[in-house]
């Protein structure tokens, strides 16, 4: 189980104090790698720290073995390495990287960082960045309104001109010629498509709700003790051309990991997810992603975290839309005074959620 830091503790993590090690370990959420208090990296922010008494407890919670100081016990293998530095990639393309801060944050040197990267995937690591975000740029150009001053933004490209030209490299075509060659066919394209959304309940000590996934990951969360005509309406309306079918096995993963949440044997939930949203929705879930088991925020900090504040309203909507309850922890915003707003769940379940939350 992991808990929360002491002073001990922290004192040992800043001055990497061999004594400690084997006694404790610690994960940094942002980077989600776990390291032994002697460890040589830099400093964290001890606000996305957690302390696990086992290595086993924090690879359980989903972190990763550093590669400088072997918390995973034998030397992490480069594939892994690399892998840890795609995810990091992937999951912070939207803001501007350096090859230091990558390798700072995989744990390792910029320099040793790129060759083996090179010499696993054949491309440099900040080529392989600049992929996703063309990959990415595609993609809103394809489904989304946005200017391509928003998308490159988006991207964690600041200057619109660079994009432009980063882009056209790439694709041959400016942003805005792509969009017009591309942007209408595939999304008729995309709609003719059937998708199978499978479906199942998860009943569990009192709990009980339905639970859908694509092939993607899990893509919605039904509500405490409703009937299965909510996601069906829901497929209906936000997956029209999908086919529903009953498949317990296929989301027997998902229940798995929602039960041990549900009894509080676990804090973290590492599920693929298929949300399907608008960028701005998008944006929105994936900022709730960030409130830590337990915390719980306002919409307010929500629309200042995107970058909105003036959008409180629009997130709030984007808040109500989020079709993966739980995994995407809506049940974590409050009301600026604190109160219990709405929840597509109801309220009972939102204060059941919580209250076993607050349980730890
Ligand atoms: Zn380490």
């Amino acid at each position: 189980m992991p808990s929360k830091i002491t002073a001990e503790q922290r004192k040992a993590i800043i001055e990497n104090d061999k004594a400690y090690d084997g006694q404790f370990f610690y994960g940094v959420k942002t980077t989600k790698i776990f390291c032994r208090p002697s460890c040589k990296s830099r400093v964290p922010n001890f606000d996305n720290v957690t302390i696990f008494r086992k290595m086993e407890d924090a690879l359980q919670a989903g972190y990763r073995p550093c590669k400088r100081c072997k918390s995973g016990g034998a030397n992490l293998p480069d594939e892994e390495w690399v892998l840890q530095a795609e995810a990091y990639m992937k999951e912070n393309y939207a803001r501007s990287l350096t090859l230091s801060e990558l390798a700072e944050a995989v744990h390792g040197s910029p320099y040793h960082l790129h060759r083996v990267f090179r010499r696993l995937k054949g491309i440099t690591p900040l080529a392989y960045l600049q992929q996703i975000r063309m990959q990415k740029a595609k993609d809103y150009l394809i489904e989304t309104p946005l200017s391509v001053k928003e998308i490159a933004s988006l991207v964690g490209i600041s200057n619109p001109a660079r994009f432009t030209t980063v882009f056209k490299e790439k694709n041959h075509l400016t942003p805005r010629q792509f969009r017009m060659n591309y942007g209408e066919k595939v999304s008729t394209m995309k709609n003719k498509q059937t998708e199978t959304i499978y479906y199942g309940k998860l009943e569990h000590n009192g709990w009980s709700f339905y639970l859908a996934a694509t092939d993607k990951g899990l893509c919605y969360v039904g509500s405490q003790n409703n009937a299965f005509d909510e996601i069906e309406n829901w497929t209906s309306k936000k997956r029209k051309d999908a086919m529903l079918v009953q498949d317990e096995e296929k989301i027997s993963l998902y229940k798995e990991q929602l039960i041990s949440y549900l009894d509080s044997e676990r804090t973290a939930l590492d599920l693929p997810i298929d949300l399907n949203g608008t960028a701005f929705q998008e944006s929105v879930w994936k900022e709730l992603q960030n409130i830590p088991y337990g915390e719980t925020v306002s919409y307010m900090d929500i629309a200042e975290k995107i970058g909105k504040p003036k959008a409180v309203r629009a997130v709030g909507a984007a808040i109500g839309a989020n079709p993966v309850m739980i995994l995407v922890p809506c049940h974590r915003v409050l009301a600026k005074d604190g109160k219990l707003t709405g929840f597509r769940g109801g309220i009972p379940m939102k204060e059941a959620l919580l209250a076993l939350e607050s349980k730890k």
